[in-house]
Formats: C-alpha cells, sequence, structure tokens
C-alpha cells in the first residue's frame, strides 16, 4: 500500500485527490492538513484514520482535537504542524494541495524527508524554484506535476529526451473574460470573476484564471518542471480546455495529451505514476465536441501573462514580488475591497519598485513576501 500525506486536503484538489484514494482503495492517508474547515477535516479523519492531521488555526486546532478525542489522530496546529505532516514518517509522498506560498517551508521539510512530492501547489515553484528543485536532485525525490497542463507535458515527455524537446504550448482557456478589452474588465464583479467557463476550482486560482496571472504562474512553473527557458513556453488559448497542453520537439513534431477537464486525471497520474489506471468518468467524444479552436492570447489587455513573463525575465527575486502582490491582490478582491483591475496595478507597483535579488534564501523569499504585503497595505 502505497503511503501519502495531503496538505490541504479541505480544498478542491485536497478533496479530489481523496476522491482518487477512494476509489483505488490501495492507498493509505497518513497525514492531512487545513487551514480552518475542521468540519470537513473530521470527516475526513473518521473516513481515512490519519496518523497526524494540522490546521493553521491554532484555536480551530484545539476544537477539533476535542472533537475527534475518541480517534487515534493526533492534531497538530500552525507551521510546525504542517511541517510535521509533511515529513511524517512512514510516508512516500506528499500531495501539495494547499494554496500559496505557505507551501514553501512544508515542502523544502518533506524533500529533505526524502517524501515525492506530487505538486499542485504552483506558488511555491514559482518563489523557490531554485531551492526546490536543486534539492528534490540532492535527495533523489521525484517532482510529479498535478497542475493539468504541467501533467500533460509530462505525460508528452514521456520516453523522449529532453534535449529533442523546442517547446512547450501551454494552453489557456481564456477564464471567463475572453474577448474583453480594457474598458470591459473596468466594470467586471467578483461574482463574474468567479464562473470559469469549464473548471471548477478553488476561489483564488478561479481568479488567477480569470487575470491570466494563473498562466503567467503555470509559465514560471514549467520552467522549473522542465528546465526550459521562459522564450521556449508559448501560451496559445484554447477554450474548450481539451488540449491540456502540447510539446513541439525538434524535428516539429508537435505531441498533445487531450481529455475532459478532469483533475482527478493528473492527480491519479502523480499518484500512480508511471501506472495509468482506470478513471470512472466522461470520455472525449470528438464527433459531439465537432472542432477545437485556438487563439493568441491578449497580453496587453491581460497583463497578468505580461507581468509574469517579465518577472520570470528578471528572475531571482521578482517572482516572488509578483506573486505575493497577487496573493494580497486576490484575498482584498475576494473580499470585495478592491476592483479587478487594480490586480494588475498591485502586482505591477510592487514590482516598480523592486531591487532583483539573485538566488534568494528562502529567510529572503520570506521577508520579501512581508515587504511586500506591508508596502501594499500602506498604499491601498
Ligand atoms: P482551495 O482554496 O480549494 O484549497 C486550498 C487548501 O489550502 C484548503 O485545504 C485550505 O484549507 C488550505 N489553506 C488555505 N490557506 C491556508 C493557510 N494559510 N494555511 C494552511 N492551509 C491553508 O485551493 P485549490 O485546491 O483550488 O488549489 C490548491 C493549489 O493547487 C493552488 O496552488 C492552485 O493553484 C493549485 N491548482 C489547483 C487546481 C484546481 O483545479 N483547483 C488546478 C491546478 C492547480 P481550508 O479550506 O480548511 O481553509
Amino acid at each position: 500500500m502505497k503511503k501519502i500525506a495531503i496538505l490541504g486536503s479541505t480544498g478542491s484538489i485536497g478533496t479530489q485527490t481523496l476522491e482518487v484514494v477512494r476509489h483505488n482503495g490501495d492507498i493509505q492517508v497518513l497525514g492531512l492538513t487545513a487551514g480552518s474547515n475542521i468540519r470537513l477535516l473530521e470527516e475526513q479523519i473518521r473516513e481515512f484514520s490519519p496518523v497526524a492531521v494540522s490546521v493553521m488555526d491554532e484555536d480551530k486546532a484545539r476544537d477539533l482535537a476535542v472533537r475527534v478525542r475518541d480517534t487515534d489522530t493526533k492534531v497538530l496546529s500552525g507551521m510546525d504542524g504542517m511541517m510535521k505532516v509533511a515529513a511524517l514518517k512512514d510516508t512516500e509522498m506528499l500531495v501539495t494541495a494547499v494554496v500559496g506560498m505557505i507551501g514553501i517551508r512544508p515542502t523544502i521539510e518533506a524533500i529533505r524527508a526524502g517524501k515525492d512530492i506530487a505538486l499542485a501547489n504552483k506558488e511555491t515553484l514559482v518563489t523557490a524554484g531554485h531551492i526546490i528543485m536543486p534539492l528534490a536532485r540532492e535527495y533523489g525525490v521525484s517532482i510529479l506535476p498535478v497542475d493539468s497542463e504541467h501533467s500533460a507535458i509530462f505525460q508528452c515527455l514521456h520516453g523522449e529526451s529532453a534535449r529533442s524537446l523546442r517547446k512547450l504550448l501551454l494552453t489557456a482557456s481564456g477564464g471567463p473574460f475572453r474577448g474583453y478589452d480594457r474598458k470591459m474588465l473596468e466594470q467586471v464583479t467578483l461574482s463574474d470573476t468567479l464562473k470559469h467557463p469549464n473548471w471548477v476550482m478553488g476561489q483564488k486560482i478561479t481568479v488567477d484564471s480569470a487575470t491570466l496571472v494563473n498562466k503567467g504562474l503555470e509559465v514560471m512553473e514549467a520552467c522549473w518542471l522542465f528546465q526550459v527557458e521562459v522564450d521556449q513556453v508559448q501560451v496559445v488559448v484554447q477554450p474548450q480546455s481539451v488540449i491540456h497542453s502540447m510539446v513541439e520537439f525538434e524535428d516539429g513534431a508537435v505531441m498533445a495529451q487531450l481529455g475532459t477537464p478532469d483533475m482527478k486525471l493528473p492527480i491519479q497520474y502523480a499518484l500512480y505514476y508511471p501506472q495509468r489506471r482506470f478513471l470512472p468518468g466522461d470520455r472525449l467524444d470528438f464527433a459531439a465536441l465537432g472542432s477545437l479552436t485556438f487563439e493568441a492570447p491578449d497580453p496587453d489587455t491581460f497583463q497578468g501573462l505580461s507581468m509574469a513573463v517579465e518577472a520570470a525575465r528578471a528572475g531571482g527575486s521578482m517572482p516572488t514580488v509578483f506573486n505575493a502582490a497577487n496573493e494580497q491582490a486576490v484575498r482584498r478582491f475576494l473580499n470585495q475591497e478592491i476592483r479587478f483591475l487594480d490586480i494588475y496595478d498591485m502586482i505591477g507597483s510592487s514590482m516598480g519598485r523592486h531591487q532583483v535579488i539573485p538566488e534568494p534564501s528562502l529567510d529572503t523569499i520570506l521577508e520579501i513576501e512581508a515587504d511586500t504585503n506591508q508596502w501594499l497595505e500602506s498604499r491601498w
């Protein structure tokens, strides 16, 4: 039986990972973590009997400990608890399904403890890829992509030599505002933004998909995962979200991975790699689909993509500033404190004041995050 732990088990990726576990029946879940949703975490404890769980919110953790005192599960709390769950004895793999760069420290802890990483938490790789990737090589652990685009690329590269790769074609749905101009974006509301055309996901990534920040984060994530330069990653809008991404090789051949929009496929692929297993669900019906269409993105309107490429080119600490500013901007957009286009202004002005620090240490990354947060709070 494969033994795993899941960071962010109460979220969209976390709950779908547990669905895959439930369906297969041969994975043991030893650890789970949540931010604050102890009602769902309690249900997960009763169903999966993990050895330990952790809740970020200390009061909620105390509450949960009382509620589950009839079980053998140990309840931990805070960052310390999350790091302990990440490095639990006996787990082989950690699924990082927590949202935001809060995932950096536990991911590092898990790698140091020799765990393979099934990585959904892209913000960790975007801000600390230069630490994570060499560390994974040093400890001989695999980083298996869960993001559907990166899983698609990973599947297309199976059996191919990395040297023959020419470019990655990262597909994007275009989000709910595809085709809008800047004037139209001035009017959009939170509820318009949360209506993704093809995927049901957590709120932060849904907003990121509308701004194209998500695609920008994915460009940076792809550079780290597949060791390519930013100019080797081309974003292609594929509104039906059927082609999950493609790879172009030296000889001009293009390989693509297609499927219905279902995150359980990339999750299961990462959990059982290199094995493929039956997965219940809809299959593609090409005749019913009729056609697949493609467009170039509009980076002048959707600056989330152009600013991410700029941050990737600047390198060093700039992706941390891009990401930290976006995390705060999205949080405040979700609280309806700012408007949609303010997200771009908050990211752009944070990047504009930052002097790049090459190869920032973990402490420096966290200091830059705190500094960016403070500056934005004092200004917006
Ligand atoms: P959700 O918001 O649905 O879930 C996030 C999880 O993280 C929840 O378990 C939440 O706990 C926990 N969490 C939130 N804040 C904290 C915190 N401060 N400390 C500890 N735990 C916290 O997110 P998603 O599942 O949508 O996304 C997770 C990651 O996967 C993101 O990086 C996203 O970009 C990536 N991803 C998601 C996809 C999707 O389809 N959803 C697709 C591809 C990538 P609680 O709810 O208890 O507060």
